[in-house]
């Protein structure tokens, strides 16, 4: 459904009455597309502290021109009346006590209001150090600070931390928070630590770098429409040969987008106690991107809510993904170097009323990622991730009441609702080859959500 506000505030009349009448200003987000796909201008590295980080292979990489400034540069506006940065990436990693942050201010004060429309902060933090109670207090820091600036910074632009030892092993990371694809994606710490040794495709450039799932195979569950067909599509963009799994009833919906994408649809109920072998008999070891991404809500408060509506939610949402990922760990059908990627919700972070049901499926999923990822990581080369999604504009959200859904679509700093596209883009990254040092992260796609932390 058509964000109609979005449209009234794109116009000039609309600008000035929705301002006057302190109403949110949501921005049309810059979003991935062939003829944009990458940011509005230059990147600016800036540095906060000490850093031993070794950016410049990794920035090169973004697309973008590349400004560095020391920090004894920091001072008066970097942009020099040139280009405004599209983005500033502020390398904070040697930050180790309260009095050193004050670098961080040093460095962003000057260039926060040179950031184009649509652009992007990222802070780059280090793990915090479990033996130095003052590093751990200044890096965790960090993370307030992010999502403060997050909230205030207005105009489509995101703002995101990301922890991390080495800048090879997060490049991934960088390239896709320094697009368009992470249009609405804020507000998220994300950590980039899994051990350089256990990713096994290093983040070397390939032959084809716009199609970096070339040779792979990826099966969507719930990919007949809404998220999972955006998902769908993303994958085969990037190269994916695509399965695309729905139950018997979508089976038409199935087979014309696997028909439109090259790939094959693979009818079957997700809930069925031999849904990981059925899988495993269509791809024997030839498996390397299982996107979790059937969902469903029967949504009732808890006092009014019968068992089946509890147990059917639990069942689709969690108690399958549990099922079918151990079988295909079990069997070997995912292949060393292989991306899980769960869905979980805001719902299931923040809480909803009336969702007591679908909350707790999609909190068990946030349990079932951070508990499986270093073992999955360990013993079979893949890696367990979630995304998290807001309020995201599809056929579910489209049936809110009126109210209640603009509430939904305002309440994030961008101000208004993810597409499923912003799902799509987010777990194409984590599906990426040269993502396996992300592993056990979820990912918020809400647009910072003003719901949950
Ligand atoms: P949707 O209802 O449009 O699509 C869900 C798909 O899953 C459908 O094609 C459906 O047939 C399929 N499905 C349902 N049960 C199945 C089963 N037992 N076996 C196989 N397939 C099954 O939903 P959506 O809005 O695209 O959501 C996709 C995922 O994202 C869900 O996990 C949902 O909980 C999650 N999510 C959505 C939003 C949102 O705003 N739309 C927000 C947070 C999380």
């Amino acid at each position: 459904m058509a964000d109609r506000y979005l449209s009234l505030t794109g116009t000039a009349p609309g600008r000035f009455l929705t301002r006057r009448l302190g109403l949110p200003q949501p921005a049309v987000l810059h979003r991935w597309s062939p003829d944009r796909p990458v940011l509005d201008g230059p990147v600016l590295h800036l540095t906060a502290g000490p850093s031993s980080l070794d950016l410049a292979p990794v920035l090169a990489r973004t697309g973008l021109t590349v400004t560095t400034r020391r920090p004894e540069d920091t001072v008066g506006d970097p942009a020099d009346g040139s280009a405004r940065p599209a983005a500033v990436v502020l390398d904070a990693t040697g930050i180790r006590d309260v009095d050193t942050l004050a670098r961080v201010h040093a460095a962003l004060h000057p260039v926060v209001r040179s950031v184009a429309p649509s652009g992007r902060i990222v802070v780059l933090g280090a793990p915090l150090d479990p033996a130095d109670h003052h590093q751990s207090a200044a890096q965790q820091a960090l993370e307030g600070f992010t999502r403060s600036l997050g909230k205030e910074i207005g105009g489509g632009r995101t703002v995101n931390l990301v922890r991390l030892t080495d800048a090879g092993a997060a490049g991934s990371t960088l390239r896709f928070l320094l697009s368009p694809r992470a249009a609405y994606v804020s507000g998220q710490v994300i950590d980039v630590l899994a051990a350089a040794g256990s990713a096994p495709q290093a983040d070397a450039p390939r032959a084809d770098p716009g199609r970096p799932l070339a040779g792979r195979t990826a099966l969507v569950t719930g990919a007949a429409r809404g998220i999972g067909a955006a998902v769908a599509e993303t994958l085969a963009r990037d190269g994916a040969r695509v399965v695309v799994l729905d139950v018997p009833q979508a089976e038409q919906d199935a087979r014309s987008l696997a028909d439109r994408l090259g790939g094959t649809a693979l009818t079957l109920d997700v809930t069925a106690a031999d849904a990981g072998e059925r899988i495993a008999a269509e791809l024997p070891d030839e498996l390397d991107v299982l996107v979790h991404n059937a969902g469903v809500t029967r949504d009732r408060r808890l006092v009014n809510m019968p068992a089946e509506r509890w147990s059917s939610v639990l069942d689709v949402n969690l108690a399958s993904v549990l099922r079918t990922t151990d079988a295909l760990l079990a069997k070997g059908t995912l292949r060393p170097g292989g991306r899980i990627v769960a869905t979980a919700s805001i719902a299931g972070l923040a809480g909803n009323a009336g969702q007591t049901n679908y909350g707790a499926s999609k909190a068990g999923i946030v349990g079932l990622v951070r508990s499986l990822a270093p073992r999955a990581l360990a013993e079979h080369g893949v890696t367990v991730n979630a995304v998290a999604p807001g309020f995201i504009e599809t056929r579910m959200t489209a049936a809110i009441p009126l109210f209640l859904r603009e509430a939904g679509r305002r309440m994030n700093s961008l101000a208004q609702g993810g597409l499923p596209v912003d799902v799509a883009e987010t777990t194409a990254w984590l599906a990426d080859p040269a993502s396996g040092a992300v592993n056990g992260q979820v990912v918020r796609v809400c647009g910072q959500s003003l719901l949950g932390a």
